[in-house]
């Protein structure tokens, strides 16, 4: 992979500052950590690029280790979800899977020690009562009364906790480390909880589980991890994280924080995603609307758009929010460069042919891909009766409308001019049901040896030979720009046309039999794939983005002058 070697940033020149002296021997090791509550995002995508694209880069590893301390709200469902969005996106951890409740018995271990060091106590105070003690941002917080047990009732009170003597919340261990500290996460945080519950992977033998800021810090040191990558908001952490590592006396990682990604019309929390999914708004995690991987790879994305799109935005210290149209704009150079040219009518009326041949058929020879011409040419058929796209005919069409209406000439693509001659309405709706036009027999090909100025090209399928196909047309799934910053309840917000179904649409015979995943260009629509909905018998293509409308620009122009 190209992508990402030799890209420069505070984080890398961190690095080489490190391996110039000499701080971790020379090792870069780094990890990616999510918690197996959701499945991952857009937003995490950054974290890997960054995690494994850093290994890869300075010859080091990287581990995915799973932040699985919160037993009622992950799976193992998210674990594989989790694995394979990784790899999708191009990275290995080869054997380094790991699990931080596969440490739970060195966290307990490391808690039984800032117990005897006199650095941590039982608190009875219930969680309302914690947080009421712990003060504000102005106020300094006020000692737990539990806060002078000696090592000896810690110690012991500990212990039954772990044994499951008492039930959820009844007690907690905190650190004890400063009430009046100006940072609020130092004012004794809690270390471990009381929960009866059942462990993706270690069933019951829990019932007291360490906190996420203890766990991570030290499951980092137990990896010897030398980078600690991780978003801004945890830069107040590192406090704590030096506090519990300089206490137990254990090796320190470097943190070093950048900035998460924002994107606009995108909202990027596995809880509010998880929330969409429960509330029936997204028909699942890899709806193609959603923004995680899942999703994104149903809608049609590749993992280098995705790769690439991480490495323009690059790294910055401080938070600020990208453009979806960047986004959009990777996903498009990488899908113009792969993508097969193809001929698909979404919404589909008759176009007749009155001077061609009834029952003749021919067969057009189809560039693939323009710009790359080793995907060489297939064959279109062509017949008397063809579907175009009904909003290609205007009956009364505005200044520059080069496409189809009365008495005009255009170009079918790959085949020949046509001229509109009349469109035959329903005779109760009034509804335009069929167009009528004569081809130019010379302008096979689609060009003229008089070099008529004919300016508008359509794609075109044979009636007779097309497929019927479903397309599921996407739209962002947010109408604002930034919905959580909006008064009203995310729902409200949500774009109430993104998604529309076409159930009728014709495509040209050679997607008949196209696989889940192929990627298509439709011509003048978009790029286009299958959605594993299709069978043998039932194709289904979702837009993954549409081309640039140029007709909106001119429309837009138009209307202003
Ligand atoms: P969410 O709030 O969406 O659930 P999280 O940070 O709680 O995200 P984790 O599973 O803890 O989810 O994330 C794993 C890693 O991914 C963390 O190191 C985190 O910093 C990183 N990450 C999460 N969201 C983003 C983002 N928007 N941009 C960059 N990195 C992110
Ligand atoms: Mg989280």
């Amino acid at each position: 992979m190209t992508d990402v070697v030799a890209a420069s940033d505070f984080i890398r020149e961190a690095i080489r500052e490190d391996l110039r002296t000499n701080k971790y021997g020379g090792r870069v090791h780094t990890r990616f950590p999510p918690e197996p509550n959701g499945y991952l995002h857009i937003g995490h995508a950054k974290a890997i690029c960054l995690d494994f694209g850093v290994a890869r880069e300075f010859g080091g590893m990287c581990n995915l280790r799973f932040d699985d301390t919160n037993p009622t709200k992950e799976s193992s469902e998210y674990v594989e979800a989790i694995k394979g969005d990784v790899q999708w996106l191009g990275f290995d951890w080869g054997e380094r899977e790991f699990y931080a409740s596969d440490y739970f018995a060195a966290l307990h271990e490391y808690a039984v020690q800032l117990i005897q060091l006199g650095k941590a106590y039982v608190c009875d105070l219930s969680q309302d009562e914690i947080r009421e003690y712990r003060g504000t941002l102005t106020e300094p917080g006020r000692a737990s009364p539990f806060r002078n047990r000696s090592i000896e009732e810690n110690l012991d009170l500990f212990e039954r906790m772990r044994a499951g003597e008492f039930p959820d919340g009844a007690r907690v261990l905190r650190a004890k480390i400063d009430m009046a500290s100006p940072n609020v996460l130092m004012r004794d945080p809690v270390i471990y909880r009381i929960l009866h519950a059942s462990h993706h992977r270690t069933g019951d033998k829990w019932c007291v589980y360490p906190m996420y800021d203890f766990t991570h810090c030290l499951s980092d040191s137990i990896e010897r991890i030398t980078h600690s990558l991780c978003t801004l908001e945890f830069e107040n952490n590192r406090e704590l994280y030096d506090w519990y590592l300089d206490q137990l006396g254990v090796y320190h990682p470097q943190q070093i924080e950048f900035a998460r990604l924002n994107l606009t019309y995108t909202v990027m929390s596995k809880r509010i995603l998880k929330g969409l999914v429960d509330a029936g708004h997204v028909s699942a995690w890899d709806d193609p609307r959603m923004p995680t991987l899942s999703g994104l790879r149903r809608r049609g994305f590749t993992s280098e758009a995705i790769r690439d799109f991480a490495s323009t935005i690059g790294l910055a210290k401080t938070n600020s929010t990208v453009d979806v149209e960047l986004l959009e704009h990777c996903l498009r150079q990488d899908l113009n460069r792969r993508s097969p040219r193809v001929m698909a009518v979404l919404q589909p009326i008759r176009l007749v042919i009155d001077n061609y041949a009834e029952g003749q058929t021919e067969e057009f020879d189809a560039e693939n891909n323009p710009e790359d011409p080793a995907m060489g040419t297939r064959k279109v058929p062509f017949s008397r009766v063809l579907y175009v796209e009904r909003d290609d005919y205007q009956e009364d069409p505005p200044k520059k409308w080069f496409r189809l209406g009365p008495g005009r000439e255009v170009r079918l693509k790959h085949a020949y001019y046509v001229r509109c001659t009349g469109a035959v309405k329903d005779a109760q709706t009034g509804e335009i049901v069929e167009l009528h036009c004569t081809y130019d027999p010379e302008s096979r090909g689609g060009w003229s040896k008089n070099g008529r100025d004919v300016r508008g090209t359509l794609h075109w399928v044979s009636a007779a030979h097309a497929r019927q196909a479903e397309v599921r047309l996407y739209e962002r799934l947010f109408s604002v720009a930034d919905p959580l910053q909006e008064k009203q309840d995310l729902k409200t917000y949500l774009n109430p046309g993104s998604l529309v179904t076409l159930t009728n649409s014709q495509v040209e015979p050679s997607l008949a039999a196209a696989a889940p995943g192929s990627r298509y260009q439709f011509l003048r629509q978009g790029y286009f794939c299958v959605d594993p909905d299709s069978s043998a018998d039932r194709r289904v293509f979702n837009r993954t983005v549409s081309l640039r409308d140029t007709w909106a620009k001119i429309q837009q122009g138009q209307s202003r002058s």
